[in-house]
Order: structure tokens, then sequence, then C-alpha cells
């Protein structure tokens, strides 16, 4: 079992729960506001150890456990890219322009991209 990240994440970032994570098995973001960057963060599935302190910490209340019913495809997009791209260890400020996407409908079809973002 492992946490998984979900769409309230895209364009929001907000980054909490990487200061909680014991593991640092959050992967990346990228913050110079550039949306077309690592829009979304991941949690990697074979390194998070299931401890849950991440979840009450999303502002978004993106972070769900993977025994939630239809999160096939969030499971499939944090391992994904959690197993390629670099994880980050600090949280980071939002992007300057978060609270536009905060509670946007289907983002994922609209506004997520599959570039990395850079780690730290
Ligand atoms: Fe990290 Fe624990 Fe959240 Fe997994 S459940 S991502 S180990 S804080």
């Amino acid at each position: 079992m492992a946490y998984v990240i979900t769409e309230p994440c895209i364009g929001t970032k907000d980054s909490a729960c990487v200061d909680v994570c014991p593991v640092d098995c959050i992967h990346p973001r990228k913050d110079e506001g550039d949306f077309e960057a690592s829009t979304m963060l991941y949690i990697h599935p074979d390194e998070c150890i299931d401890c849950g302190v991440c979840e009450p910490e999303c502002p978004a209340e993106a972070i769900k456990p993977d025994t939630e019913p239809s999160l096939e495809k969030w499971l499939k997009v944090n391992a994904d890219f959690a197993r390629t791209w670099p994880n980050i260890t600090q949280k980071k400020d939002a992007p300057a322009d978060a609270k536009t996407w905060d509670g946007v409908a289907d983002k994922f079809a609209t506004h997520f991209s599959a570039n990395p973002g850079s780690g730290d």
C-alpha cells in the first residue's frame, strides 16, 4: 500500500507534504511559475512507507490512500513519473498562480504536463 497524489495538486503544488515525509519519496515540481513544467507532485509507490502523515498536510486534499476506489489513473501517473523524475526534500513556495488552479475541474485533461521538474 502507498499514498497517491491526485488531480487537486495540478497547478497548486503546495508541497507541505514534502516537509513531513520521513523517507523523501515525493517527486518533483518546478518553481519558476512555469505551469508547463512539472504541474504536480508524485509519491513513489515503492518508497512510500504508508505512514499517512502527508495526507492532512495537503491544503488541496490531493493525497489519498491507494485503498480508495477509482484511483487507478492516479496510481499509474504517480508510479510512472515518480520513478523517472527527481525527488525534492523541502517545501517550496507555492506557484504565484496556485490559487487560480485550486478547485478547477478536469485539470488533468487540459493542463497536465509530462515535463519534469528539477528536484532540489
Ligand atoms: Fe511519505 Fe508517509 Fe506520505 Fe508515504 S504516506 S508519501 S511515506 S509522508
